[in-house]
């Protein structure tokens, strides 16, 4: 099923049209407050807004699929592309239980000013599977994946929208996703995913990508408050490709890592832990669940991580963890946002009063679809750079946009996030205009 932004937008103010189970809050009207902010400071246009403010397209589809044993089971499936204002639709693909159409949606919304506040000529998309990833066989999820490309196959493309991983998804996902787009075209597709390994077109750096940009902004808003990254306390939650990559660079460039988690449980060890090692410890084929249970430290659960005495945190798990419940608890005074929508709004503002510093996750997670955006650019060219190639260029456009939300966030005193918003939206808004509307 198809539907053309019609179902799903916040038309009367609210998006709770997108929301699936009663009783929960919209996530995608959540993030409709951040964006609210930023056009207020912004006096933009009430028609623009409204055209903002709604996804312009929405895909639903039921996967068949088929388990080892035999039985046929039917899966969920999203493709939410936002908006295509500055170029194709780009973000990941997330397979996990809780996902929605709502969530997909919000993580579409978000992708759009993520693409927009570092510059990319994308605009903004995402894609999910309501499964357990972690519950699939190898054979069952190469099956899922590749029904739910060849499902979305008229939509997606190198120049239409460009998946990647996401939360449960990984390079082994992508290689299966442009495989089975290249089978159906007759013709070899490497641009129509990132995130590939690098045997079938993926780029240098794009698997370190995202924890780079976030060390990149933490140590750019460190020297803006005249401190140095060396010797600084920091927590991360969340111990998958974001969070374990942001702990070992942040770790190799004189921080102390105290405290990490993954879904199970946390660590804490104030004399700072060896993140490599954690790392080789999850990776170990013998540890199933890949996860840090047995690995030294103390236990603890995410909750307390979250509190524990810090000078930085990096959230970089999912959405809605740091809340109205333990926005006053939290001791760091920077916060960097690994993941996609970790601060409700709520907490936000609490933060914003008691002079704690966010960089929003639309600007501290850019690194990982810029690299995206230089992955497609090499598959088109079907040329490939050095990796110190990669890095530099990430550093540079993590660096130049970060100033510059910087800058408007202390011209309009305003928070970063807002400044990032409003920069991210004049941008769209550019785009917008200069090719007009077609209503
Ligand atoms: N899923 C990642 C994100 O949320 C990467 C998206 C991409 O590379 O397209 O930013």
């Amino acid at each position: 099923m198809m539907s053309g932004g019609q179902g799903g937008g916040p038309s009367s103010g609210t998006a709770s049209a997108n929301m699936h189970r009663a009783n929960e809050i919209s996530v995608f009207g959540e993030a409709m407050d951040y964006f609210n902010e930023a056009a207020a400071n912004l006096a933009l246009d009430p028609n623009i807004k409204r055209i903002l403010t709604h996804p312009s397209r929405q895909v639903i589809i039921s996967i068949p699929f088929q388990r080892d044993n035999g039985e046929l089971e039917v899966y969920t499936g999203y493709r939410v592309q936002y908006s295509f204002a500055r170029g194709p639709a780009k973000g990941g693909i997330r397979y996990h239980p809780d996902v929605t159409l709502d969530e997909v949606t919000a993580l579409a919304f978000w992708m759009t000013w993520k693409c927009a506040v570092v510059d990319l000529p994308f605009g903004g998309g995402k894609g999910g599977v309501t499964c357990d990833p972690a519950k699939l066989s190898r054979s069952e999820l190469e099956r899922l994946t590749r029904r739910y490309a060849a499902d979305i196959i008229e939509v997606i493309g190198p120049d239409k929208d460009v998946p990647a991983p996401d939360v449960g998804t990984n390079p082994q996902v992508m290689a299966w996703i442009m495989d089975t787009v290249s089978m159906h075209n007759r013709a070899h597709t490497p641009g129509v995913v990132t995130g590939k390994p690098l045997n079938v077109g993926g780029s240098r750096g794009r698997v370190e990508a995202t924890g780079r940009g976030v060390m990149i902004v933490v140590e750019a808003a460190l020297a803006k408050m005249g401190k140095a990254l060396a010797g600084r306390r920091v927590v991360v939650q969340g111990f998958g490709n974001v969070g374990s990559i942001s702990a070992k660079l942040l770790r190799e460039r004189g921080a102390v890592i105290v405290g990490i988690s993954d879904q199970y449980g946390g660590l804490y060890d104030p004399r700072g832990i060896d993140v490599d090692a954690a790392i080789a410890h999850v990776n170990n084929p013998r540890n199933v669940r890949h996860s840090l249970e047995g690995f030294a430290g103390e236990r603890l659960t995410n909750a307390e991580l979250l509190e524990l005495p810090c000078d930085i945190l990096i959230p970089a798990a999912i959405e809605n963890q740091l809340t109205e419940a333990n926005a006053s608890k939290i001791k760091a005074h920077l916060i960097a946002e690994g993941a996609n929508g970790p601060t409700t709004p709520a907490a936000d503002g609490m933060f914003s009063q008691a002079g704690v510093t966010v960089i929003p996750d639309i600007l501290a997670n850019a690194g990982g679809v810029t690299v995206s955006y230089f992955e497609w650019a090499q598959d088109r060219m079907g040329y490939y750079w050095r990796e110190p190639e990669v890095n530099a260029r990430l550093e540079q456009v993590m660096r130049e946009n970060f100033d510059a939300v910087w800058e408007l966030a202390q011209e309009r005193k305003v928070t970063l996030r807002t400044a990032a918003y409003m920069l991210a939206i004049r941008r769209v808004v550019d785009s917008l205009m200069t090719r007009g509307i077609y209503a």
